[in-house]
C-alpha cells in the first residue's frame, strides 16, 4: 500500500471543507470548561513558545504581550515571570479563576466599564490583566496596544466565519512592528469538524499578508492517539511569525 499520500504536509491544500460553516457558541466553551473538557490545555506549556521565544521577545524587556482566547495557558506566567506584563482574554471565567489559583496568584477583579458584563482580573504584582468578555468586545482604546502576541489555540478556535473580524481586530491591537506568534494545525478537515480548525497557509496570507511580513518557523509532527480518534492519519503544528510592518 502506498503511504505517500498521507505523508504529512503533502495533503495541505486550501480548501477547509464544510469546516467554513460551522459555528462553536461561547456557551458551548463555557459548558467544555463546566465539565472539564478542555484536552486543549497543556500543563506543561508549549514547546514552540520555549524553543521560539527569543524571536517574539528580541531581546527586549518590559514588552505588553497579548494572548487571544487565553484559556488559563501556562506560559502567560512564564512571560510575567520574565518581566513582562501580560494581557489575555477568555470567555470562561472559570478558567481564569484556575489560571489564578493554580500558580497561587493572588488577583483583584473589576468591572471593565466599556464593555457590558465584562471583567477584569488582575494579579495583585499588576504584571497579569485578564479580560473576562468576548474578543469581540475589546479594542485598543480599552486594552491598548501591544509588542508581542502568542497565538496558540485561538485564531485555529475561531469559527471561521469570524476570522476575518478577529484578524482585522488583532491588525488594531498590534504595536508598528511588533512580532505576533501564531500557530496553526493541518489536518485532513474533511475527517474532523474541529475545533481546533484546520487554518491554511493561503488563509494566513490573505487574513495577514496585508500588514505583516509573515514567515513560516516550523512544521511538527502532532499526530497522538486523539487524532487517531477523531479519525485523522497526519496532525501538525504550524508555527508562523507575523511581523507587523504597516
Ligand atoms: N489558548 C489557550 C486556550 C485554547 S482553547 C491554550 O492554548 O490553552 C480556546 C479558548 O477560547 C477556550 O478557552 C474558549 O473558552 C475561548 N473562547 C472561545 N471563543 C472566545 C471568544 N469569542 N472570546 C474570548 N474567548 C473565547
Amino acid at each position: 500500500m502506498d503511504h505517500s499520500a498521507n505523508a504529512p504536509g503533502l495533503l495541505e491544500g486550501s480548501n477547509i471543507g464544510s469546516q467554513k460553516e460551522r459555528v462553536v457558541t461561547e456557551e458551548e466553551w463555557l459548558q467544555k470548561w463546566e465539565v472539564g473538557n478542555i484536552g486543549f490545555h497543556k500543563e506543561q506549556g508549549h514547546p514552540l513558545l520555549q524553543k521560539y521565544l527569543d524571536v517574539l521577545l528580541n531581546g527586549k524587556s518590559g514588552l505588553r504581550i497579548f494572548f487571544p482566547l487565553c484559556g488559563k495557558a501556562v506560559e502567560m506566567k512564564w512571560l510575567a515571570d520574565m518581566g513582562h506584563n501580560v494581557v489575555g482574554v477568555e470567555v470562561s471565567e472559570q478558567a481564569l479563576k484556575d489560571f489564578f489559583s493554580e500558580h497561587s496568584l493572588p488577583y483583584c477583579e473589576e468591572p471593565v466599564p466599556e464593555i457590558s458584563g465584562g471583567k477584569m482580573f488582575q494579579s495583585t504584582s499588576g504584571n497579569i490583566s485578564l479580560y473576562c468578555c468576548s474578543i469581540y468586545d475589546l479594542s485598543s482604546s480599552i486594552v491598548g496596544k501591544f509588542d508581542g502576541v502568542w497565538d496558540r489555540g485561538a485564531l485555529v478556535a475561531v469559527n471561521p466565519c469570524d476570522r476575518q473580524r478577529y484578524a482585522s481586530l488583532m491588525i488594531n491591537l498590534m504595536e508598528k512592528n511588533s512580532s505576533y506568534l501564531l500557530v496553526t494545525v493541518s489536518y485532513d478537515p474533511n475527517k474532523h469538524k474541529g475545533p481546533p480548525f484546520y487554518v491554511p497557509e493561503s488563509e494566513i496570507k490573505s487574513l495577514f499578508g496585508s500588514c505583516c511580513e509573515i514567515q513560516c518557523l516550523e512544521k511538527v509532527d502532532d499526530f497522538s492517539e486523539k487524532h487517531k480518534q477523531w479519525g485523522l492519519d497526519y496532525f501538525l503544528e504550524v508555527l508562523y511569525m507575523l511581523k507587523f510592518v504597516a
